[in-house]
């Protein structure tokens, strides 16, 4: 049968009547042809290998046929939870002939992986979808959105197409003193890698500004790269970009060179796993934390000014834990903080929900809107909502914007959302009001 045909009945296949001897008692015993029934093999021979032979070819595509169909991957897929889509619908759906690499399907995946955490078969989506994507890059498959940020990061070094002479802007009013490697080059203890979002995007400067600040409070020694910093693209390379990774690897390994420094911190989880993952591989081992791993050890000795009296719900970004295991430094920091109450949502830890963002999906929420019946980040603003908390706290650049969003898209506009490191700074000063 062709592939992409429908699936036959099965042929049954009764043999004769037949009379066989019992080894025990040596009588005759009569079979009627049911005991002989059979059915011609189907489920193999009804589709051809071509659909996953494309697709196992390819580095890291190799998992996709070791699917057994056992659907435990259904419930958990954030991405099925508001369409058609999942692991195992994008197994039979190449089974039976879909092409994966022309269908918008391709693009949906968050690489979040829960499915990965939940697969007997250790079906991978985290290295089939970017080995896919990264083989349809050439094609006008990829959607235009997605296109445009990876033209900016390659031309700019950011995803937000600013100018790199504008990555350390938002230290100019934090109110304390950020020193910035170029001007300043003596070894430093940490070399916080700001990345991004915490670089250029309004909300993601305030975190940035709150983190100079209680970084100061806390005496860390610590400085950023400023305009020589660039994106470590990791997103990117998810979303199928391999090259432009590995291009700003080599640029940011070479800048990296320059100073001397302890451990690298980030606030980025996506920035994170790239350092603790992907830079290993490619021969550069730095010790590397995210934020709330840094001053987890340290928030005892801050001096708080006052009590925020808050009730808050926690978003796990799925870069920092389900991908890399960190799921108490953020609560720590969160517990710590006078006046504030913690209520966690059903879905947290290990099986939280996805905000949309990972895997290129930050970039993305125009097209898969049109293959979904909402965003993820609204799925989960809701979820939030229904704790009763006032605010959700969150520890990754992107879900600020993503949530505030969604926050105002659904109707939940007294829901505030914001970063720890905003939280915790509010605390340390009088008189300041939360946005
Ligand atoms: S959990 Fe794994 S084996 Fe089971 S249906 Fe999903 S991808 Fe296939
Ligand atoms: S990685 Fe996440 S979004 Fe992608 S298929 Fe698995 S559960 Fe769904």
């Amino acid at each position: 049968m062709p592939i992409g045909g429908r699936k036959v009945p099965p042929v049954a296949v009764e043999k004769e009547h037949a009379r066989v001897a019992s080894t025990i008692s040596g009588r005759e015993v009569d079979l009627p042809p049911m005991w002989n029934r059979m059915f011609e093999p189907r489920v193999l021979t009804d589709y051809g290998p071509e659909g996953f032979a494309a697709i196992s070819r390819l580095p890291g595509g190799e998992s996709l046929e070791w699917c057994y169909g056992c659907g435990k991957c259904t419930p958990v897929c954030p991405v099925d939870m508001v369409g058609e889509y999942g692991p195992r619908k994008i197994h039979r759906n190449v089974q039976t002939g879909t092409d994966l690499f022309a269908v918008a399907d391709l693009w949906l995946c968050t690489t979040c992986g829960n499915c990965l955490r939940v697969c007997p078969k250790r079906v991978d989506m985290i290295a089939i979808m970017p080995a896919v994507r990264e083989a349809a890059l050439s094609s006008s498959a990829v959607p235009a959105e997605l296109q445009d940020v990876f033209e900016k990061t390659f031309r700019l070094g950011n995803a937000l197409g600013q100018s790199q002479r504008r990555r350390a802007q938002w230290a100019e009013s934090a109110g304390v003193p950020v020193r910035i490697l170029a001007r300043d080059p003596a070894p430093v203890d940490v070399l916080f890698y700001v990345e991004d979002y915490w670089s250029f995007h309004p909300r993601g400067q305030d975190a940035a500004r709150a983190f100079a600040r209680v970084a100061n409070a806390l005496g860390i020694d610590w400085a950023i790269l400023g305009p020589e910093e660039k994106t470590l693209g990791d997103s990117q390379r998810l979303a199928g970009e391999r090259g432009l990774f590995d291009s700003l690897f080599e640029q940011v390994t070479a800048t990296l060179a320059k100073y001397e420094f302890r451990r690298i911190v980030t606030p980025d989880p996506h920035a994170f796993n790239a350092l603790v993952k992907e830079y290993p591989q490619r021969g550069q081992s730095f010790e590397a934390q995210h934020y709330t791993q840094l001053l987890a050890p340290l928030i005892s000795g801050i001096e708080w000014a006052r009590e925020l009296n808050l009730r808050v719900t926690f978003h796990d970004p799925c870069y920092l834990g389900r991908q890399n295991g960190e799921y108490d430094a953020p609560r720590t920091l969160i517990g710590a903080i006078p006046g504030v109450e913690l209520v966690e949502m059903g879905r947290c830890r290990e099986n939280a929900y996805c905000c949309g963002g990972g895997g290129g999906g930050m970039w993305l929420d125009g097209f898969t809107s049109d293959y979904t019946s909402e965003r993820l980040a609204e799925r989960r603003v809701r979820e939030a909502a229904g704790t009763g908390a006032d605010v959700l706290v969150v520890c990754c650049p992107y879900e600020v914007p993503r949530f505030s969003d969604a926050a105002k898209s659904t109707g939940h506009d007294d829901l505030r959302v914001c970063d720890i490191i905003e939280l915790i700074d509010e605390a340390t000063r009088i008189g300041t009001a939360g946005g």
